[in-house]
């Protein structure tokens, strides 16, 4: 039985001391339990506080992107080495933010991944289509082409760790939910490409969550799907009894 990932992406959000409001609710109320993981994924400049805070709680803290060098001149970046030493668990690497606004690549994403397994960090690779690539029938191949180009050359334990997040671009922050169908459709498939390359018992281990305009009015029902491990979320991550209750959700499958 796959254990739940709920994690919010809180993109470029908060004040220092809304972090610090956030996490002292959230830290004391996350439950500790066997069927979901807790994961919050901030901006650089709170990461050190609140994995401070959240030691030995059932929170853990993520990064939202990385360079895949350990060091050197690269104006603005940071490294999965500096991440590690902070503490931090998960980083989300590919987001399609990330793809479109920044220009990362396949190749980009390709490299932050094995960087993240360099240095013990867990990938949340982001993967999904545009609304054009849906109309056109293209979902499938675009999503398999993603996935393979992200995991190349991982070996089996950590294809195994790796968490895969099927973001449909149309569904990001639009309040456009994917119907649970078309998101189960999707994370059946990446778990399919995933068998193909590396057997059954490292597809079964994956952890394949949905993302795109998830919230608690909708969790359930995406989360009580057979391929969904899981959610990414945005907008509803931002406030603490919304996270919360997504957790919730988590925890009843
Ligand atoms: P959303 O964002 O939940 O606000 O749609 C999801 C994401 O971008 O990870």
């Amino acid at each position: 039985m796959r254990k739940q990932v709920i994690a919010g992406n809180w993109k470029m959000n908060k004040t220092h001391t809304e972090a610090e409001d956030f996490i002292q609710t959230v830290k004391n109320e996350v439950p500790s339990s066997e069927q979901v993981e807790s994961v919050v994924c901030v901006p650089f400049p709170f990461l050190q506080k609140l994995v401070e805070e959240t030691k030995g709680t059932s929170v853990e803290i993520g990064a939202q992107n990385m360079h895949f060098e350990e060091s050197g001149a690269f104006t603005g970046e940071v490294s999965p080495v500096m991440l590690k030493e902070l503490g931090v668990t998960y980083v989300v690497i590919g987001h399609s933010e990330r793809r479109e606004i920044f220009h990362e690549t396949d190749e980009d994403v390709n490299k932050k991944v094995h960087a993240a397994f360099k240095h013990g960090l867990t990938p949340i690779i982001c993967v999904g289509e545009s609304l054009e690539q849906r109309e056109a029938d293209q979902t499938m191949d675009h999503v398999e082409s993603q996935v393979k180009k992200a995991m190349e050359g991982l070996n089996d334990e950590q294809a195994s760790q790796v968490i895969i997040a099927y973001e449909p671009i149309w569904a990001i922050g639009t309040g456009r939910t994917a119907t649970s169908e078309q998101a189960n459709e999707v994370c059946t498939h990446i778990r399919r490409v995933i068998i193909d390359f590396y057997g059954s018992d490292v597809a079964e281990a994956v952890r394949i969550q949905y993302g795109g305009s998830v919230k608690p009015a909708n969790a359930d029902e995406l989360l009580s799907k057979s391929d969904i491990d899981g959610a990414l979320v945005g907008g509803a991550s931002l406030e603490a009894d919304s996270f919360l209750k997504l957790v919730e959700a988590g925890k009843h499958e």
